[in-house]
């Protein structure tokens, strides 16, 4: 145990991060009254709101925190300088969002707002059956785990190991199985479809994995209550859910009730616009003010109060997620952040949208210089990727095509074609 607080200190000195400190204080700290919550709540935004006046002349109409206007990706890209804190001192984290509506987002992160990340993310886990030091196995995309070289040695650090969610072909799955059956991981986190996936791969065949998990923890996607009986069946260990939406400091967790997320809102101030948009501020990064930041989310809040004791604030269901899965007719779903990882690096092509169904699976780029000869050396290396991952009677490219629209105006990166 000792051992293993010590390499989180050499984490949180390597990051200038303070993660540890910090979940030892949330662990006090969550089951703080509702009203103390809230009153530790009010004071922190009044300070973010004061700083935010002296900082950013941008908003200097506004008297009271709620004049602010509702902030999107678009008017962050374009105020992206006048948004950074001049007074901020310490470490900014860039980040780049691929995100599922409208376009990439850049913005910097505090060490502040990294520390939550992680301390929030330790607080879901132990709710698992996580324990500091554990060994933990990954089954995502990049978005979830940086793919640099300091990424990979906090990785080996924090003893996780990762499972690439982007490749789930069965020979790839029996690896992954084998890993958890004599790895000693302790916890298995990942996207809810890739999770499953992996359950699915097991009960189809009548098997169970005999690991030494404690638990799972599903992120990112919509676990419905057959995904979650499934995977709990496979891995014969309880399976939560978790909800974060980092660019707007949301972080929330299942407890042991299973029945709601707990906000961590000491990080994060929210509000839920008619219809259910949950518009966030994270109070906790002052390297860049992103005030009201509307998430894409739809929740629905819950004014009970937990049997476990917890004053954390309850979510009774995310509703809508920005992240959508593409499914192919089989059955197989990768995650829409393996299209925008895949493409985002490609300097010519500037969006896309994949539009599928049963029969096929249209992938639409957009670039100035999609020449004719340039479109089919473009797209078979793709063509071949995506076959590889995801089985499709068809998968074709078209280029410079208008965008599928759904109803509420959003472009998404991945649609299933209406019926
Ligand atoms: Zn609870």
């Amino acid at each position: 145990m000792l051992f293993s607080t010590l390499r989180y200190r050499l984490i949180d000195l390597a990051r200038g991060t303070r993660s540890l400190s910090l979940l030892q204080q949330l662990r006090r700290q969550q089951y703080d009254t509702p009203a103390a919550l809230r009153e530790a709540g009010a004071a922190r935004l009044a300070g973010y709101f004061r700083e935010l006046q002296q900082a950013v002349p941008l908003f200097a109409d506004a008297r009271r925190f709620e004049d602010l206007p509702v902030l999107d990706k678009r008017f962050i890209n374009a105020h992206r300088d006048a948004l950074l804190n001049p007074l901020y001192r310490g470490k900014k984290v860039r980040k780049k969002t691929g995100g599922s509506t409208g376009e990439p987002l850049v913005y910097y992160s505090s060490s502040e707002a990294q520390s939550y990340l992680w301390a929030g993310l330790f607080l879901a886990w132990e709710v698992a059956g996580y324990r500091l030091g554990d060994k933990v196995a990954f089954l995502a995309g990049s978005s979830l785990f940086g793919t640099g070289y300091k990424q990979r040695l906090y990785y080996k650090l924090l003893n996780v190991e990762i499972f690439s969610a982007f490749d789930m072909s069965p020979q790839r799955m029996e690896e992954y199985g084998a890993s958890l059956d004599a790895g000693g991981h302790r916890l298995l986190y990942g996207y809810a479809s890739a999770v499953h996936r992996l359950a699915r791969h097991y009960l189809d065949q009548g098997r169970q994995l005999r690991s030494g998990l404690r638990g799972v923890v599903c992120t990112a996607e919509m676990l419905s209550a057959s995904m979650r009986a499934d995977i709990e069946a496979a891995f014969g260990v309880p399976c939560y859910s978790q909800y974060g939406c980092n660019d707007a400091g949301v972080s929330a967790f299942e407890c042991e009730q299973r029945n709601g997320f707990h906000l961590l809102s000491p990080r994060c101030h929210v509000e839920v616009l008619a219809g259910g948009r949950l518009i966030a501020t994270d109070v906790s990064n002052r390297a860049m003010f992103l005030p009201r930041y509307d998430t894409g989310d739809l929740v629905r809040m819950s004014g009970r109060q937990c049997s476990c004791g917890r004053g954390l604030p309850l979510i009774d269901e995310v509703v809508g997620r920005q992240n959508d899965v593409v499914v192919d007719p089989a059955g197989a779903a990768v995650h829409s952040e393996f299209f925008t990882h895949l493409f985002r690096e490609d300097a010519r092509i500037h969006s896309f949208q994949v539009v599928f169904d049963e029969q096929a699976l249209v992938v639409n780029l957009h670039g100035a210089e999609l020449g004719a000869e340039a479109r089919s050396a473009l797209s078979e290396p793709y063509r071949q990727r995506i076959a590889q991952s995801l089985q499709f009677p068809r998968i074709e490219f078209v280029f410079n095509q208008d965008f599928l629209t759904q109803s509420n105006g959003k472009h998404r990166f991945v649609l299933r074609r209406p019926a």
